[in-house]
């Protein structure tokens, strides 16, 4: 045996895991599916190749592992996942550890094991952000599974994590499904990220009719300041591309219709069945499957075309957008972290909200400046588990609110849609109201269906309004 650790799916993240996991000096042996893959890979390795070792068949892979074995599978989430824990497990020998690094859904992780334990095989999911760039030089990595387990990888799981001022972004956030977790409401966070900055650009291009190089140099200036991230600076660099073949911008050559994977939409299924609504990010999610609607949104812009906008809205300040994007970041983060908070109890997970909020700073995709502020508030405590009424940002949303109103109310009177900004501007209105409008949802129900409600004077519960007697009187 010649290698630390194992890896089988020699894909886009695969392959520049394994590059990273070898350039950090650990013997990783390798094994692929379609088998000229990998020797196109060692091929190409370089001086890498030295640190990697190629394997043929998965009996070959696990012969070359160290024990207790620990192996990495990289391969699209559901089905390709079973399949190859399917053919690893019967060559594996109890105390072996087999890491599922791809999306999947934590029920999946859950299920995955628990099975695996009464093998007495060891299971960790474990979600990788950062993309292409990150698995090769750093992603940020979110471990679930046995502690003991993760103890036993550790030590390259930070080698080869990005760093935060020397602070390995990788860590363990508790059993079974919880790395997963982290990982669903990552994406799904950062799925209302992009869809605020798309919203900032749909204002500017169809509000005002700024250009997409003018609205990339916006995003260029605000990456200096307080917005500064990775997909702040990703999308000024792509509303700045033209588009070789056309010399058109590149944003004007491509279909306004969004991919998603199912990690975004994961999060607000498992928001809902926990009771809670992050709306941000369920705004991101129905942005996109109304953005696949095309043929129907062509025919709406055709049907309303006479449609008549109000007129006179004010014009939006660059100064507004930029605050307003960062309060409903903020508001974004806040309902992410109640989110996590609910699966944590749900689940029995003991998750620190701390070191999700600290793990997300570098290497991933929703990387951000703002990133450290909000792991030393979720540090400090929450009052009552919220990131907006924290000190350190409740008077950014103050400020950052008025803005938002102003974008909202004028986005409304434009005809322009703005779902992430309008829900969260609906949020922190809900959020900042003691008494809200539930009693009268409370007093229908009760009429319906007898549901009962709580008396505001007594606090009595259970009580019934006057009407079931009317209703049996006439
Ligand atoms: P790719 O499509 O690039 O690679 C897929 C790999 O899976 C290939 O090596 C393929 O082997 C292998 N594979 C597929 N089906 C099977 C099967 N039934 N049995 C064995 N091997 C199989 O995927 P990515 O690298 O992009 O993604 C891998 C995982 O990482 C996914 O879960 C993805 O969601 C996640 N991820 C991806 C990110 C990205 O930016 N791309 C970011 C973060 C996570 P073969 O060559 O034989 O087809």
């Amino acid at each position: 045996a010649q290698a630390r650790i194992g890896l089988i799916g020699l894909g886009v993240m695969g392959a520049n895991l394994a590059l990273n996991i070898a350039e950090n000096e650990f013997p990783v042996a390798v094994f692929n599916r379609t088998g000229s893959v990998t020797d196109d890979y060692i091929a190409s390795a370089g001086d890498l190749a030295r640190n990697l070792v190629p394997t043929k068949t998965l009996e070959e892979l696990v012969g070359a592992l160290t024990k207790p074995r620990a192996i990495i599978i990289m391969v699209q989430a559901g089905a390709a996942v079973d399949a190859v824990i399917k053919g690893l497990t019967p060559l594996l020998d109890k105390g072996d550890m087999i890491i599922d690094a791809g999306n999947a859904n934590f029920h999946d992780t859950r299920r995955r094991e628990a099975a695996l334990s009464d093998l007495g095989l060891n299971f960790i999911g474990m979600g990788v952000s950062g993309g292409e760039e990150g698995a090769r030089n750093g992603p940020s990595i979110m471990v679930g599974g046995d502690k003991s387990s993760f103890e036993v990888i550790r030590d390259i799981l930070e080698a080869i994590s990005a760093k935060h001022d020397g602070a390995p972004c990788a860590d363990h956030f508790g059993p079974d499904g919880a790395g997963h977790f982290v990982k669903t409401v990552h994406n799904g966070i950062e799925y209302a990220d992009m869809q605020m900055i798309a919203e900032v650009y749909g204002l500017l291009r169809d509000g005002e009719g700024r250009s997409a190089a003018n609205i990339g140099q916006l995003f260029e200036t605000w990456d200096k300041g307080p917005l500064k991230s990775y997909l702040v600076e990703i999308s000024g660099k792509v509303l700045q591309t033209v588009d070789e073949k056309s010399g058109q911008p590149i944003v004007d050559i491509i279909v306004d219709k969004a991919g998603q994977k199912g990690t975004g939409r994961w999060t607000a299924i498992e928001a809902l069945s926990l009771g809670q609504s992050p709306s941000t990010i369920e705004a991101a999610v129905a942005a996109r499957s109304w953005s696949a609607v095309k043929d129907t949104r062509i025919a709406g812009e055709a049907l309303f075309a006479g449609l008549k906008v109000e007129t006179g809205a004010a014009p939006i300040s660059e100064d507004d957008l930029e605050k307003a994007l960062l309060a409903a970041k903020i508001i974004a983060y806040d309902q992410g972290l109640n989110l996590l908070s609910a699966a944590s109890v749900e689940y029995d997970w003991d998750l620190d909200l701390a070191s999700c909020a600290e793990v997300w700073r570098e290497g991933c995709i929703i990387r951000s400046t703002m990133l450290d502020e909000m792991a030393s508030a979720v540090r400090e405590g929450l009052p009552h588990g919220n990131l907006i009424f924290a000190p350190r940002f409740a008077q950014r949303i103050v400020e950052g609110s008025s803005a938002l109103r102003r974008v909202v109310a004028s986005a409304a009177l434009q005809g322009l849609p703005v779902p992430a900004f309008a829900a969260a501007l609906a949020y922190f209105d809900t959020m900042r109201q003691g008494r809200g409008t539930t009693d009268l949802v409370q007093g229908q129900r009760d009429f319906f269906g007898a549901h009962g409600f709580v008396r505001v004077d007594t606090g009595e519960t259970d009580q019934h309004g006057p009407w079931a007697s009317d209703i049996a009187h006439s």
